[in-house]
């Protein structure tokens, strides 16, 4: 029987505010290994969620550095140090520059560490981040999944990274933002799932704002996203990072729009689950 990986959907929302979608951040886990792709406003809320605590992840992985994709991994990191009992060092793959992200996230907390460590007789070590910064064709093994690191083309963003998760036979990939791209189908190509941020174009040019309008050329539509689905045979589509936000009851028409694709289309609010196996395909 092929392995099944779940795909929690923890926020779906965008750098555009709003009170019921939180920033970028994907949970896809299977037996022996629970990793987080991107930390965005409120990802801890909603791990909390899905029923799982920072401290459980085996990994953080970062497509890219943009605010949006970024701006809790502070509460992730904070979160896990003080929940856990013995050291439990964080694993945070990214792409150049998250090194310095981190160290710099650890400067801003340097305050808040050192009240804990004083006050808590039983806590004696700082946060512990073990960041991995990889390149397009690396691969690593996190928990019982093997991660291929690949290239998205979400210019002038540089370096931006799409990561193939595989457990046994059955593998997700999580692109990230970007538009459709050869590497992003190299990647794809004989995976189960595709996880892809996506722009509502249409909506977006009604608009008038210039900086607005600025989003749609360095993000797929959902026409796009459909075809790059559809060209890699990948059994099932899950949107993500809704621009602008779906409007309540509007899932349909979203969904309309990917009608070119032929396998299950996932769209949907924070914590929506998805499982996925090989089998599917
Ligand atoms: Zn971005
Ligand atoms: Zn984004």
């Amino acid at each position: 029987m092929a392995d099944e990986v779940t795909v929690v959907l923890l926020g779906t929302g965008s750098p555009i505010p709003d009170a019921r979608r939180a920033g970028p951040a994907t949970l896809v886990s299977a037996e022996g290994a629970t990793l987080l792709v991107d930390a965005g406003r409120g990802v801890v809320m909603r791990l909390a969620g899905a029923g799982v605590l920072p401290g459980a992840l085996d990994a953080v992985l970062l497509t890219h550095l943009h605010s949006d994709h970024i701006s809790d991994l502070n509460d992730v990191m904070t979160t896990r140090w003080v929940m856990s009992l013995d050291p439990n060092p964080l694993v945070v793959v990214g792409p150049y520059g998250t090194s310095s992200l981190v160290t710099s996230i650890l400067e801003m907390l340097a305050e808040d560490v050192s009240y804990r460590l004083e006050h808590h007789d039983d806590l004696r070590e700082p946060p512990s981040v073990d960041v991995r910064e990889v390149s397009p064709g690396d691969e690593l093994v996190l928990g019982a999944a093997l991660v291929r690191v690949g290239q998205s083309d979400h210019r002038p963003v540089s370096p931006s990274l799409a990561y193939r998760i595989a457990v046994g036979d059955t593998s997700v990939v999580c692109a990230g933002d970007g538009v459709p791209c050869a590497s992003l189908d190299e990647l794809l190509l004989g995976a189960t799932a595709y996880v892809q941020s996506v722009v509502r174009e249409d909506l977006v040019r009604q608009v008038p704002s210039i900086r607005f309008q600025d989003v749609v050329d360095y993000h797929s539509t959902v026409a796009q996203a459909a075809a790059t689905a559809s060209r890699a045979g990948v059994s099932t589509l899950v949107l993500t990072h809704y621009v602008p936000p779906i409007a309540p009851g509007a899932e349909d028409e979203w969904r309309a729009q990917a009608a070119g694709f032929p396998g299950t289309v996932v769209i949907g609010d924070d914590l929506t689950r998805v499982v996925v196996s090989a089998q599917s395909t």
